[in-house]
């Protein structure tokens, strides 16, 4: 991934209103917790929104796999990066509850 200049994460307790995750793009329902995620990517500010079990997925690849920062998935990649890494689909599985 293009490593942001800038950074940051944001647990939100309880969603206001209904979101979108930006990984695996189920709904985030009011009153779930998400991840808010903004950074500053080569001068563009950007935002997503991520549900709990795709930021599990996260740290489970984090600990699972040595990657370098330039293999690891951006925004938006976790799916894609699963699907290739060996052993991601598992991951997927036991953080998603089945592979859609
Ligand atoms: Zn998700």
């Amino acid at each position: 991934m293009i490593m942001p200049e800038i950074y940051k994460e944001t647990t939100v307790e309880a969603a206001k209103s209904p979101h979108q995750c930006c990984e695996c793009q189920a709904t985030i329902q009011p009153g779930d917790s998400y991840i808010r995620i903004s950074g500053l990517w080569e001068g563009t500010w950007c935002n997503f929104k991520m549900c709990v079990p795709c930021r599990v997925l996260h740290t489970e690849i984090r600990s699972e796999y040595d990657y370098y920062a330039e293999e690891y998935p951006g925004p938006g990649g976790l799916r894609e990066f699963c699907k290739n890494a060996e052993g991601g689909n598992e991951l997927w599985e036991k953080t998603h509850g089945g592979v859609s």
